[in-house]
């Protein structure tokens, strides 16, 4: 595999003193689907700008296919595809004048490629970007970084104002170019959307990266929760697995945690029946106990990455990150 956009070491002071990158390295394969999660104010968009050429690095360094992003910047921005998280486009721009513009600068397939994705995006041609909404504004920026079939693409929170049907089509588009060999780069805050996706992910907080793993790796290690429950008038054992997280044990009587009152799907009467925790990584720490208690029904979730992330971010706080 070609490495096709390498971090190291990056840091970035802003003017005013605060430093929005502590020491970035990031290593993206080519033809990778490679998401950037972090909260907002993270140093997402702060990492793309570098890697557009468009913000000078304080120290280490960013290149994407063997060029370095600041002193060929402008060689990147012809040749990547990005769009940037703050779409801002000319009110008197479509998509036909979009196309004619960029004819020039683009291969010969670019025309008709362009057709094509509005066609998916249902995006009318000849509509003026003052008159669209937000989210066709985001179409036709989309449309016109995508259509010259880029090897690299960087997209800064790419879905936000499109509907989910249009933010399934987007996906469907990035995955398509992925199994083409491009390389997809794109920032997200919403684990959701690129759950289901993206080969690998990099995880950033406060400009660090905290995590950064194929995703099939992490969700071997993401929590799955369990359910167990017990027919009336059975005892419910008072004492767990070891190596769980409890979530729910019949008899607290202290009122529920938020994380509790989540299990509003099992029914209420069923509560004090019921037990409801989490192990991370293989469940066969749970077998000697479901052999000494038996429970009428039992069940083991698919693992959460969505809990996995929570319990990174708590162990990131605790450990000052
Ligand atoms: P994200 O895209 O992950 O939401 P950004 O990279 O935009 O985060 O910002 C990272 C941090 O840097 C934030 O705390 C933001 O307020 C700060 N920041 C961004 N741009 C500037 C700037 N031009 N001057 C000073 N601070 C900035
Ligand atoms: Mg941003």
């Amino acid at each position: 595999m070609t490495t096709a956009l390498v971090i190291e070491n990056l840091t970035k002071t802003y003017k005013n003193g605060f430093q929005a990158l502590k020491g970035i390295n990031l290593r993206v394969e080519q033809g990778e689907f490679y998401a950037l999660l972090g909260p907002n104010g993270a140093g997402k968009s702060t990492t793309i700008r570098i890697l557009l050429g468009l913000l000078k690095p304080e120290s280490g360094s960013a290149s994407i296919l063997g060029k370095d992003c600041w002193r060929d910047g402008a060689a990147i921005r012809r040749d990547v595809g990005y769009v940037a998280g703050d779409v801002r486009l000319y009110p008197w721009l479509t998509l036909e004048r979009g196309i004619k513009l960029l004819k020039t600068m683009r291969p010969s397939t670019m025309p008709e490629r362009a057709r094509q994705l509005a066609e998916r995006f249902h995006l009318e041609p000849h509509l003026p970007a003052r008159k669209m909404s937000r989210g066709n504004r985001q179409k036709l920026a989309l449309i016109l970084a995508l259509a010259h079939d880029p090897r690299v693409v960087i997209l800064d929170e790419p879905t936000s104002g499109l509907d989910p049907l249009m933010q399934d089509t987007l996906m469907a588009i990035l995955r398509e170019l992925a199994l083409l060999g491009h390389t997809i780069l794109f920032s997200s805050h919403t684990l959701a959307e690129v759950e289901s996706l993206c080969d690998r992910i990099a995880v950033i907080r406060d400009g660090q990266i905290i995590v950064d793993d194929k995703l099939s790796t992490l969700r071997q290690q993401a929590p799955r929760r369990i359910v167990a429950t017990f027919s009336n008038g059975r005892t419910v054992p008072q004492i767990l697995p070891d190596g769980c997280r409890v979530l729910w044990k019949p008899g607290r009587t202290s009122s529920p945690s938020s994380e509790e009152a989540e299990l509003a799907g099992i029914p209420p009467a069923m509560l004090s029946q019921t037990c409801v925790f989490e192990v991370s990584g293989t469940v066969s720490a749970l077998l000697p106990w479901l052999h000494e208690h038996s429970p009428d029904d039992f069940s083991v979730g698919a693992p959460s990455l969505d809990a996995l992330f929570r319990e990174y971010y708590q162990q990131g706080q605790g450990k000052g990150l």
